[in-house]
């Protein structure tokens, strides 16, 4: 063994006792025993902790991560809102599942006792996002949605963030303590014991004690990180939020009614923080010959060159807008400059949707960063060109249907237009909106922040909203059981009070 063999084994030992050290408290804190009281209180009191050392964290998250301060600050309060909304969401009780049937020996076959419900499935790990420090990060979605179901979390931190994610990991166990709760529920693992970041995920994910696994991030990363998981002697749930292009379908009559107004807003959502949101609206579909490429050249134009989260990020930007630049079928419509070096300026290309029928997958690839690509189409009739290219459209988080102009006028003339775009994009994208911009995900019971391949490697479940703490729990069905080894949630007379279906028939 060479000197270089040895220590890169060593540093493989030592990212894989880091994490076992980690998984195993993570186990042993005894998270899936606690009532959904208690830890509703606890991921209040975090949120409160989170809240009250706000100035302190946005500094940091500011000098690593180049997000604006304005920005940061709303992201603290959008992920004490997240922590509060799963503490509600556990108190209400009906994500659950609650389901209970009589015995009926007439019946054939005959139905015992049966009581079923969603049930905590053990230590998760969640691989911190890149773009969001704060709402998908240590106490991101992720975390708040298996801590409220009762599974302890091991956080993998994300390289550009570092010293906030230790920070932020260590008001959560203090809040956690000082309320009373099992400190070991939140558990961080960085670049462990001298070995790579990638090593540590990798072990990671490989521990038998992990039982599931979140994850933001880029394809290729969660493609890969998705495969150690599912070929792992016990093959565990992995469910990544990747790369998403977010396509925009703008109606002949929308760009007739107000080209400027979309195209000011198109401009106001590709630029948006520097484009890193999974939801950029990065692949826009507009009839061709209208002013709407001429409004978005001056609104694009006017938008100001941003440094990215981190130098890898800046040289793949670089290098993408670079090739689709020297495409022969590519035009440039804004190739912004900028005289601070490594930071990024907004880009527009075009081409028509004849080309983008050509090579679908070429112009579907992201371009994380202040990029848009608009498709020029000739015919918005059934089988026209419009039609064809919304047909080869892969998956993503968001499709979006600009039909009426900015003030919301309804247009009555596209109405056709926009039942068959609907049918295009909710066959791909996991929400579908009408006359606004995907950049904003709200929280709320009926989000859903998922898609079809490659947007997401799980494309039944969603990492936004109620329902996203679904992916962390596991149905038991119980058979003839006991009263006292029963749930309280499942015992007679619902003494927990949560919403059952009895026979058949929703009780709330
Ligand atoms: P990333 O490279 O996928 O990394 C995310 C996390 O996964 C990091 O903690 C990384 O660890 C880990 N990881 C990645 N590949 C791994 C592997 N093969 N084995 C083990 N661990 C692995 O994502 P990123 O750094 O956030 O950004 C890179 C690109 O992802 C961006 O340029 C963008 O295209 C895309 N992205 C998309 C979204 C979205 O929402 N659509 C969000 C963020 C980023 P280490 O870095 O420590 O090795």
């Amino acid at each position: 063994m060479t000197t270089t063999d040895a220590s890169a084994a060593a540093a493989s030992t030592g990212a894989a006792q880091a994490v076992d050290t980690a998984v195993r408290a993570a186990a042993a804190s005894g998270l899936e025993r606690t009532s959904r009281a208690e830890r509703a209180g606890w991921l209040r009191a975090i949120a409160d902790a989170l809240e009250a050392h706000r100035d302190e964290l946005v500094a940091l998250a500011h000098d690593e991560t180049h997000l604006s301060e304005a920005r940061l600050t709303g992201e603290v309060t959008r992920t004490a809102t997240q922590l509060r909304f799963f503490a509600g969401v556990i108190e209400e009780g009906s994500y659950l599942e609650a389901a209970l049937d009589s015995p009926d020996a007439s019946l054939v076959p005959p139905r015992p006792d049966l009581r079923r419900m969603l049930r905590p499935i053990g230590v998760v790990a969640v691989f911190a996002a890149s773009n969001f420090p704060f709402a998908f990060s240590v106490l991101g979605n992720d975390t708040a949605s298996a801590l409220a179901a009762g599974d302890p979390v091991v956080v993998k931190a994300h390289p550009g963030h570092p010293e906030l994610s230790r920070r932020v990991a260590a008001i959560a166990r203090e809040a956690l303590a000082a309320a009373g709760g099992p400190v070991d529920a939140l558990v961080l693992v960085g670049s462990e014991g001298g070995a790579s970041g990638m090593e540590t995920g990798v072990e990671l994910v490989r521990h038998p004690l992990v039982r599931a696994v979140g994850f933001t991030g880029s394809t290729r990363g969660g493609r890969a990180l998705f495969d150690l998981a599912v070929s792992r002697p016990d093959p565990i749930p992995f469910y990544g939020e990747l790369g998403s292009i977010n396509p925009v379908v703008v109606t002949p009559a929308a760009a007739a009614e107000d080209a400027t107004g979309l195209a000011e807003g198109l401009a106001g959502s590709f630029t948006r923080d520097g484009g890193q949101y999974c939801t950029k609206p990065g692949l826009v579909f507009v009839p061709a010959g209208t002013g709407f490429e001429a409004a978005l050249v001056a609104a694009a134009g006017e938008a100001p060159a941003q440094r990215l989260l981190t130098a890898g990020m800046t040289a793949a930007f670089a290098a993408g807008v670079g090739e689709l630049g020297a495409r022969d079928d590519v035009e440039v419509l804004v190739a912004g400059t900028t005289d601070a070096p490594g930071d990024s300026a907004s880009t527009v290309v075009a081409t028509s949707a004849a080309a983008f029928l050509a090579a679908p997958e070429a112009f579907q690839t992201e371009h994380f960063g202040p990029l848009t690509l608009v498709v020029r189409y000739d015919d918005a009739a059934p089988g026209g060109d419009l039609d064809r290219a919304l047909a080869v459209l892969e998956g993503s988080l968001t499709g979006t249907v600009r039909h009426a102009a900015a003030d919301g006028a309804a247009l009555a003339d596209d109405a056709e237009l926009v039942e068959r775009a609907t049918a295009a994009l909710s066959r791909v994208a996991g929400r579908v909106l009408y006359n606004g911009w995907p950049t904003g995900v709200a929280i709320a019971w009926a989000q859903h922040h998922g898609g079809s391949w490659p947007a997401s490697t799980a494309s039944v479940h969603t990492s936004v909203g109620a329902t996203a703490i679904r992916r962390f729990l596991a149905p038991v069905a119980y058979q003839d059981a006991p009263q006292q080894v029963l749930p309280a949630e499942l015992r007679d007379g619902n003494p927990a009070g949560v919403p059952r279906r009895v026979d058949g028939v929703l009780q709330a």
